[in-house]
């Protein structure tokens, strides 16, 4: 069964789901029910994390559903990341094996390097072993996470590949214009991690006065934002019925104004951000 949700062409050429669920804080013992429901409702891009603690839980709910016939290992974009602390071209390759064997895949779509952790100084070997699983077929596609313009150009000249996703906190509270016109200059395309702001910018005036204009709910104005910016979401929720809601998002449009008016709810010198800030986090 394919699903309505649109794919986004990478750099390399891989598609990708524009929307996914993200798996962060989901517990093992809801991931199959989670899972599940996704699947149900459309959704085919999975976004996890060794750090998340739940790869083995996912892993067990994506092959149920697989053995099942609900979906073909080949219809699905599973995602993962290397945690700071295995940081380096041989740990990453490490952390690989063990994301893998956890998820019980032959494969993945996408592995990312989790954060730059840049007084490190080792996220451009993490990165360059990445793009060496995708020569030997491992991953299909390469990405980075919280990056930011001067990690990025480091990684860029080091191993002449340009990442294909930067995924980064980004929603209407904290829009990160000037790094996502450095990804637009550079063919990196956009992901939103906290699309929802955590829940914390859905209670905002001005999503509440357009979701109603549209018969929606302020969380689906928030990731049709993104969406209308051709930018990926990965929402995150527990809660069937918002898992429903948050991929019911394809069948109405924003205007230009109102995409300005969400626009403008971006706070100045990252106010609004809800997680960590890049340039400090190691
Ligand atoms: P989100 O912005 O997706 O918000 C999740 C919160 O919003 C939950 O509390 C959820 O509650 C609530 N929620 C979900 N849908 C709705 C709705 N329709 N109406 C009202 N409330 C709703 O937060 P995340 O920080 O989880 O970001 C999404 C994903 O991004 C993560 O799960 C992870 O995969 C990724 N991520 C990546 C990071 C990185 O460093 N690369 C960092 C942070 C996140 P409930 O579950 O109770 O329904």
């Amino acid at each position: 069964m394919s699903s309505f949700v649109p794919s986004i062409t990478l750099n390399d050429s891989t598609p990708i789901p524009q929307l996914g669920l993200g798996l962060w804080k989901i517990d093992p013992a809801d991931c199959e029910t989670v899972i599940r429901t996704a699947i149900d409702a459309g959704y085919r891009h999975f976004d996890c994390a060794a750090i998340y603690k739940n790869e083995e839980a996912v892993g067990a709910a994506l092959r149920a559903a697989i053995a099942a016939g609900d979906v073909d290992r080949d219809e699905i974009f599973v995602v993962s990341k290397v945690w700071n602390n295995q940081q380096g071209f041989e740990e990453t390759g490490e952390a690989f094996n063990q994301s893998l064997t956890r998820l019980g895949l032959d494969y993945l779509d996408m592995y990312m390097v989790h954060w730059p952790c840049a007084d490190k100084g080792t996220y451009q070997s993490t990165f360059e072993a990445i793009a060496q699983l995708q020569g030997l077929g491992r991953v299909q596609t390469v990405g980075v996470c919280n990056f930011y313009e001067e990690t990025l150009d480091s990684i860029i000249a080091d191993t002449g590949i340009t990442p294909a996703i930067n995924q980064i906190e980004l929603h209407p509270g904290l829009s990160q214009q000037q790094l996502v016109d450095y990804h637009h200059h550079h063919g990196i395309v956009t992901e939103c991690w906290s699309p929802l702001g955590q829940g914390e910018i859905l209670g905002h005036p001005v999503l509440g006065e357009i979701a109603e204009e549209h018969g929606v709910t302020p969380a689906q104005v928030a990731l049709r934002w993104s969406l209308q910016h051709d930018r990926i979401v990965i929402p995150r929720s527990r809660t069937p019925e918002r898992i429903r809601e948050n991929i019911d998002v394809f069948s109405f449009e924003l205007t230009e104004e109102e995409l300005d008016r969400i626009t403008a709810m971006d706070q100045a010198d990252g106010a609004g951000r809800v997680g960590l800030d890049p340039r400090e986090f190691s």
